[in-house]
């Protein structure tokens, strides 16, 4: 699943290539995503220049001339690319739209948990509930002994609370957590001001990292030119249970937390 980094480097794919163009065709082969695609969908967008793309958390918005938004959530499989027109089509490329009649941005989804639809920038409902997005505004020490006091989850999962912190999936929130020296299950609430502050370090350099690196290409994920991340050759625990610690050798362990697979080393992470 696309998190905050993948999302941003898409962003950071497509805007060179998009943003200044107008939309001239728009066609919608398959409605049928997390919401169904709007029947207006196409004729809202045709015609419209596209004047920036902007990401809060894993959303997506293209802010058309006009004030209109087109949002898009990538969902667990969705892509972005980019092609030349008359690129063949394949099976999940659910919304093919044409830009200055000379490049294609398609996207495909298998799985089909994306979304995508058009507004006005106060009727975008969906980033109502969507938290800080910790990339461009990361929390200060006060912000995070705020986000955790009182809290009783584990910090594992008060990351990947996307009301809270827009973005971090589960493999960001295994690799911060060993980069903080923090154990996954540990309450929230429970921190102490020290680990609070290594944890907002951990936050903003593993970001940061993932985000210059691409991203991490688990399954097929890949920019809006189809280069994939590389990200994945750094990660220090997630999907590495049972292999040496990186930094100590102890064996990583695997736990589950709220349904997700959870990677940390034992001696490292207190
Ligand atoms: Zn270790």
């Amino acid at each position: 699943m696309p998190e905050l980094p993948e999302v941003e480097t898409i962003r950071r794919s497509l805007r060179p290539h998009v943003v200044g163009t107008h939309i001239t065709d728009v066609a919608v082969r398959e409605r049928r995503l997390r919401r169904p695609i709007a029947a207006d969908f196409a004729r809202r967008l045709r015609g419209a220049a596209i004047t920036e793309i902007d990401r809060r958390g894993k959303y997506l918005l293209f802010r058309l001339a006009g004030g209109q938004v087109l949002l898009v959530h990538l969902g667990m499989t969705g892509s972005l690319s980019l092609s030349a027109p008359g690129t063949p089509l394949e099976t999940h490329d659910h919304v093919v739209i044409t830009l200055d009649r000379s490049l294609v941005m398609t996207y495909n989804d298998p799985r089909r948990f994306g979304l995508m639809r058009v507004a006005a920038d106060a009727e975008l409902t969906e980033l109502a509930t969507v938290g800080r997005d910790p990339f461009t505004a990361a929390p200060s020490i006060h912000e995070w002994r705020a986000l955790v006091r009182g809290r009783k989850l584990p910090i594992k999962s008060l990351l990947m609370d996307q009301r809270r912190l827009a973005g971090i999936g589960n493999i960001y929130a295994n690799e911060m957590l060993f980069r903080a020296g923090v154990r996954p299950r540990r309450r929230a609430g429970g921190l102490r001001a020290e680990e609070l502050t290594r944890l907002g370090e951990a936050l903003s350099a593993v970001l940061a990292d993932a985000v210059e690196l691409g991203g991490s290409s688990i399954s097929d994920y890949r920019d809006a030119n189809g280069r994939p991340g590389s990200f994945q050759m750094r990660h220090a625990v997630y999907d590495r249970a049972g292999k040496p610690c990186l930094s100590c050798a102890t064996p990583i362990k695997r736990i589950v937390l709220g349904g997700r697979s959870t990677f940390y080393c034992p001696k490292c992470q207190q």
